[in-house]
C-alpha cells in the first residue's frame, strides 16, 4: 500500500483524535481539531454512529500506524514479531515502534513532528554511533548514540525544532544534548514512558482474530 501524502491533518479528523503529525501547529489553536473534530468529508458531520467492536478495533490499529507513520505490511510485522515473543505482546508491539529510529529523532528534538524526523532520516542526516543511518524504520539499542550530522545542524527546520526541544519533555529512556543536536538511548521503552493515548490491547485483539 503506498505511503498517505493528503492532507494530514484529515487523518486527525478521521480518528477524531490529535496524531501530532504538524509539529507546533498541533498544540495551537490552529489545530483544526479543535473547530471541526467531526470526520472529513461531506457529510463528515452527520456520521453519529458510536464505533464499536471491530470498528473500535480499527480504528485504535489506524491511529496508532498513523501516529508513527508505518506502512500497514511494517505495522502488522512489528505484531507478528511481538507476538512470537513469550513478553506482552501489545508492549512490545508499542516498543518496537518507540525505537524506530525516525521516532527517537522526533523525541530527541532533532524535529517537530515524526514526519519530519522521517524525512530528515531518509535524507541521510541523523547518524547512530557515528555512522550514518538513512532507514526510519531502524531500531535502536541500549548505549546508542543518535545525532543529527554535522552539514544538517544548520538546516532551518533543524534549527527551529531545536528552539522548542528543550521545552518538550524528553523521556526518561533517551538522554538528549541539545548542544550537540545528539542524545544517547539508555534503555528500551517500557509501555509507561510512551505517553501517547493507544489502547494497544485493541489492536491485539484485532490481529488475532
Ligand atoms: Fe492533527 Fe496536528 Fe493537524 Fe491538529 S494540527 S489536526 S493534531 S496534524
Amino acid at each position: 500500500m503506498a505511503r498517505y501524502t493528503g492532507a494530514v491533518c484529515r487523518l486527525c479528523r478521521r480518528e477524531g483524535t490529535k496524531l501530532f503529525l504538524k509539529g507546533t501547529k498541533c498544540t495551537s489553536d490552529r489545530c483544526p481539531i479543535e473547530k471541526r473534530n467531526f470526520p472529513p468529508g461531506q457529510h463528515g458531520k452527520d456520521r453519529k454512529a458510536k464505533i464499536v467492536g471491530y470498528g473500535l478495533q480499527l480504528h485504535e490499529k489506524q491511529k496508532a500506524k498513523r501516529m508513527y507513520f508505518t506502512l500497514e505490511n511494517q505495522f502488522r510485522e512489528y505484531y507478528e514479531k511481538a507476538s512470537r515473543s513469550t513478553a506482552v505482546t501489545g508492549e512490545l508491539l508499542i516498543q518496537q515502534l518507540e525505537r524506530r529510529l525516525d521516532n527517537v529523532a522526533y523525541r530527541l528534538g532533532f524535529a517537530i513532528s515524526r514526519r519530519q524526523a522521517r524525512q530528515l532520516v531518509r535524507h541521510g542526516h541523523v547518524e547512530v554511533n557515528g555512522r550514518k543511518v538513512n532507514i526510519p524504520s531502524y531500531q535502536v539499542n541500549a548505549g546508542d548514540e543518535v545525532a543529527v550530522r554535522p552539514a544538517a545542524r544548520k538546516f532551518g527546520v533543524v534549527q527551529h525544532a531545536a528552539g522548542f526541544a528543550a521545552s518538550n519533555p524528553v523521556p526518561a529512556w533517551l538522554e538528549p544534548n541539545f548542544e550537540n543536536f545528539s542524545g544517547r538511548v539508555l534503555s528500551l521503552p517500557k509501555r509507561k514512558d510512551v505517553n501517547l493515548p493507544i489502547n494497544e490491547q485493541l489492536i491485539v485483539e484485532l490481529y488475532s482474530k
